[in-house]
This record gives structure tokens, C-alpha cells and sequence, in this order.
């Protein structure tokens, strides 16, 4: 289906909000396509502010200088979901949002979120609100221990999440979040992380790289692998979820759906970002449109590109703690030729800090992974 009468067409300014690496990527693709690109968000010298067109510093509470970034730009999308709400809709006076206000609001609140997939039939591990120390006391005893505590609100790579194994533990965790309202999970015997990166046009249109397998360590993403070494019933199922879940949330743009495969091969949803994902980084090189482009061409009304990939391929990230003895070895790194060097721009390496990733192709991702390891452990060498 042509949906051109309402593309935003190249050579328009496209308004991220936010200004890390996914903006950074966002932006490179966008100009890539002749797109200008301005970004927001309260810092300065940011990996997405240092190649877009424009950087404005501004806080998000600060709704005249949203509405004046809005002013200038020919639609809004973001690579940071966690913006307030007034943001969002003072934004939307002038330009589209997309994904509008609507799916940020479920998406950043773990609690509203979960509440969503249930009562819409998407499976999920067991959970309760504990919005209170007796809503607290009830949730653990539902789910058992040990049992995982969540903040609601704005929380990403396992950051404001225990692992409590006894009500002791459940309650000091919850005071220590102070007056936050948190969701109680029951712990996922997985075999397997993975995560689907799909994306929705203007028109409906539905495209995805299948399913991308994920490992993490201490709660943040280290490697991913696509495809997911699992049976295709299983991809063919997570990629069902991912287009019905798109669809009745009326998302434009790109979802990626974290997902847990459990022992007994049943999948359930563990979380939802509705923007680009750090497992799909890998499409950039890997896959004819990367996830960045194909959140320009959903955003801006284009048809969508071809998912297809190239090879298998693998995907490693490069933590600030690789710096801890010093600037890693990059020439090292960058002597296995078939390897893939990406850097954010940012300054400052500290432990945790997402500042870059390593990105191999092969005839199986296995193969791959090995590649990315292999090139990571040089850069410390
Ligand atoms: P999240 O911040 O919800 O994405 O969680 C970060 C990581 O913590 C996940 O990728 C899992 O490895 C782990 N995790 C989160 N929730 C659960 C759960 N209910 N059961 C087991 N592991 C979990």
C-alpha cells in the first residue's frame, strides 16, 4: 500500500526527544537519508547532539522550550521513553508524536504495562502491585519467594529491581524505594532470554528480524545473537505476539519486546520498549534496514524497508569498565576485519556505561558471538 500523500518526505527536520546513543543511531540513519535532525533533552555534547543538526538543552519540565522545539520540526519521535507526559503533549500541539502519548504512557510504568498485556491475553510471568506495605505483605505470599521487586516508574537494565528472598528482604527493599509504587514477580525458571524487534508504518504495515537471543550480565545486556538458537515454533509464536501487541497498541514506529523462554517452551512477556533496542544494534550491520532507519521510514509515513539479513550475526557491548587500566586497544580490536567498531561519543567510561558495541557477521551466530567476544577481549590486552 503507497502511503506517500502523507510522508514526511527527505529534507524535513525530524525532533528526537532524548540524546543518547539510540538517538545517536536514529540520527545517522536519518541523515543518511537526507533527514535533519534536532534533539532535546537537558545535556549538551550528547552522543546524539554531536551528529544531529541542532542540540537544544532543555529540561523536559520545561514545556515552552518543548513547544518551540516542536515548533521547528516536521514530526517527534524519541529514543528515551521515560519523558513526562506534558512533554509529550505539549509536543503534539504542532506535530505528530509517534509512538504517541498513549504508548509511552503504558510503556513507562512497569505496573500499567504488565496490567496491559494481561487483560489484552499476553502471557506474562505471575505479578501483583505492592503499592503498600500490606499490598507488599499479600503480593509475596501470592508469588513466593524468592520474588522480584520492581520499581514502577523509569527503570531499565535491572536498575530499582531485588531479588528478595525473604519478607525481611521484601520490606527493606520496598522502604528503601521510598513512597514508590512497585510491581512483585515471580522468578522465571528461563532456559533463554530473547527479544523481537519489530516495526508498524503509518499504513499498518508490519515488519521484524526475528527473534534475537539475548544474554545479560549483572541485569545489562552483553551479547546478542541473531537468529535465537531456538525452535521456529517458538520465533513463529514471540513474532505473532509482537504483531498483535503492535496493533492494539496502534504503535508507528519500532517495538522491541523482551521475551523469557521458559524450561517448559512457553514464552511470556518480560518487558516492552517502545523505541529502538540494544539487541537490535546488530541490524545495522547485519540486515538490508536497520532498526534506526526503519523507525525513520514508520515515523515519517515511508513504506518499510527490507528486514532481510545479510548472515547470522552478534552482537557485543562495550562497557564503561573496559576502560578501568586505561583507552582500550581499538587497533587490536579492529584487526579482525570482519568486525564492526561502534562508539557513542561519550566521555566519561564509568562502570556500567553503555559506550559502545562490537558487531560480527558469520554463517551462524554462534560463530559470530565467538567473533565479538574474541574482539572485546583484545581491546583489554
Ligand atoms: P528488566 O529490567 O525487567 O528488563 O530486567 C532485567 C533482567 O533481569 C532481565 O533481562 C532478566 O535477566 C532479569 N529478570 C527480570 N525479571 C525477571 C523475572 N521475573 N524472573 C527472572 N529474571 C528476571
Amino acid at each position: 500500500m503507497s502511503c506517500s500523500h502523507s510522508a514526511i518526505l527527505p529534507g524535513a527536520v525530524i525532533g528526537v526527544l532524548g540524546s543518547g546513543q539510540l538517538g545517536r543511531m536514529f540520527a545517522i540513519a536519518a541523515r543518511q537519508m537526507g533527514y535533519r535532525v534536532h534533539t532535546y533533552s537537558p545535556e549538551t555534547d550528547t552522543p546524539t547532539g554531536q551528529v544531529a543538526d541542532v542540540e537544544i538543552a532543555a529540561s523536559y519540565q520545561d514545556l515552552d522550550s518543548v513547544r518551540k522545539f516542536a515548533k521547528k520540526v516536521s514530526v517527534v519521535t524519541f529514543e528515551f521513553e521515560n519523558v513526562p507526559a506534558a512533554c509529550v503533549e505539549a509536543a503534539a500541539e504542532f506535530v505528530p508524536v509517534r509512538p504517541g502519548g498513549a504508548v509511552l504512557h503504558t510503556t513507562q510504568h512497569r505496573l500499567r504495562e504488565k496490567t496491559f498485556l494481561a487483560q489484552n491475553g499476553f502471557p506474562t510471568t505471575k505479578f501483583l502491585p505492592a503499592r503498600d506495605l500490606d499490598e507488599l505483605r499479600a503480593a509475596v505470599q501470592s508469588v513466593g519467594f524468592p520474588a522480584i521487586l520492581k520499581t514502577a516508574g523509569s527503570g531499565y537494565d535491572g536498575k530499582g529491581q531485588v531479588k528478595a528472598h525473604s519478607l525481611a528482604e521484601a520490606e527493606a527493599a520496598c522502604s528503601a524505594a521510598g513512597q514508590q509504587e512497585m510491581i512483585v514477580e515471580a522468578v522465571v525458571d528461563f532456559e533463554l532470554e530473547f527479544s523481537v524487534v519489530a516495526a508498524r508504518g503509518l499504513d499498518g504495515s508490519f515488519a521484524h528480524w526475528g527473534a534475537i537471543e539475548n544474554q545479560h550480565r549483572h541485569h545489562i545486556l552483553d551479547l546478542s545473537l541473531a537468529p535465537a538458537r531456538m525452535p521456529e515454533k517458538v520465533t513463529a509464536r514471540a513474532l505473532e505476539i509482537a504483531r498483535l501487541l503492535m496493533e492494539k497498541l496502534g504503535l508507528i514506529g519500532v517495538l522491541c519486546i523482551e521475551f523469557f523462554l521458559t524450561r517448559d517452551h512457553e514464552i511470556l512477556v518480560n518487558e516492552l520498549a517502545p523505541r529502538p533496542h540494544n539487541s537490535g544494534h546488530l541490524t545495522i550491520n547485519a540486515s538490508h534496514t536497520s532498526q534506526f532507519e526503519q523507525q525513520l521510514r514508520a515515523v515519517c509515513g515511508l513504506p518499510l524497508g527490507s528486514t532481510e539479513y545479510y548472515s547470522a550475526a552478534a552482537m557485543a557491548n562495550l562497557l564503561g569498565d573496559l576502560w578501568q587500566n586505561g583507552e582500550p586497544n581499538w587497533t587490536r580490536a579492529c584487526d579482525l576485519p570482519d568486525v564492526k567498531l561502534h562508539l557513542y561519543g561519550k566521555i566519561e567510561p564509568r562502570p556500567g556505561r553503555k559506550m559502545g558495541h562490537l558487531t560480527a557477521l558469520a554463517k551462524e551466530a554462534e560463530e559470530a558471538g565467538r567473533r565479538v567476544i574474541e574482539a572485546r577481549q583484545r581491546l583489554t590486552k
